[in-house]
């Protein structure tokens, strides 16, 4: 690329300013992705479900009578693939999570947001169940559009009804989960199955937590990355030139306007 053009786009760039999904009022902007196609996706599919049945199976999977992985914070009882780890083994766990940062710092400057797009439970949720669930009832990026921007008619209703009440049932299933690795499958089992008056803990932190991720998957969704994830805020200062990332081309994209005729890139 010529060099002044180059000059031209780093002086007038707008794009690094401001994040994409907010306005000049700060008012949010709602993102509408286009469905994909493709053999990445279809992998991205495949792990998707894979990792999700993985989720779903092992608080229900025991090895002598344990659970295969459990996380009880509450008893400070933790169990890994069968094996008892007790509070006193905490060194254990510091060694672990220091040799987990190091790696992730090493394997993100090298092969950049790998485990965003593919392994995040975020994205796992909200690509491989969510926006599939979204794409299902609503249609593609442009048929959600029309059908946010129309008015409010029977089939608007019907759709939002029926796409927000499959979300609050998957965010329940998802928090029940979750709480099966933490108070173990049986207990879980126990508290849906008796009275809510006998197990009010449970219920009230089960009906907080599908909230939660309801809340997530509704209506925050890429909000997380862009503002909450702590992973995601330090992309900027992991990545370099040479990690691989697929990411926003400022040389293609800016400055912003009609499409052109390739080449047709020109600093006025
Ligand atoms: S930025 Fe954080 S929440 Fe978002 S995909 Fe990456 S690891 Fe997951």
């Amino acid at each position: 690329m010529e060099a002044p053009v180059f000059d031209y786009i780093e002086e007038h760039e707008e794009f690094r300013d401001h994040i994409a999904t907010v306005d000049q009022k700060g008012k949010r902007l709602w993102i509408y992705p286009k469905k994909t196609t493709g053999k990445f996706t279809s992998a991205r599919s495949a792990v998707s479900w894979l990792l999700l049945a993985f989720l779903f199976l092992v608080p229900f999977i025991k090895v002598n009578g344990e659970p295969l992985l459990l996380f009880n914070i509450i008893e400070r009882r933790f169990i890994l693939f069968g094996i008892n780890f007790a509070p006193q083994d905490f060194h254990l766990f510091v060694l672990a999570m220091l040799t987990l940062i190091v790696f992730i710092i090493l394997f993100t400057v090298v092969y950049g947001r790998l485990f965003c797009g593919w392994v995040c439970p975020q994205t796992i949720f909200m690509e491989g169940v969510f926006r599939k669930i979204e794409y299902l009832i609503e249609g593609d990026a442009n048929a959600q559009r029309k059908l946010n921007n129309g008015p409010l008619t029977g089939t608007k209703v019907f759709k939002k009804v029926l796409k927000q009440g499959l979300f609050f049932a998957v965010a329940v299933l998802v928090s029940n989960t979750f709480l099966a690795y933490i108070i173990g499958a049986d207990q879980v089992l126990q508290i849906v199955s008796e009275p809510v008056s006998q197990n009010m803990g449970g219920f009230v932190a089960m009906i907080a937590f599908s909230f939660a991720f309801y809340f997530v998957f509704s209506y925050l969704r890429e909000q997380v990355c862009v503002t909450i994830c702590p992973y995601g805020r330090l992309q900027g200062v992991l990545l370099d030139r040479n990690s691989i990332v697929i990411h926003y081309d400022f040389v293609r994209g800016e400055p912003r306007g009609k499409v052109r005729k390739a080449g047709a890139l020109r600093a006025p």
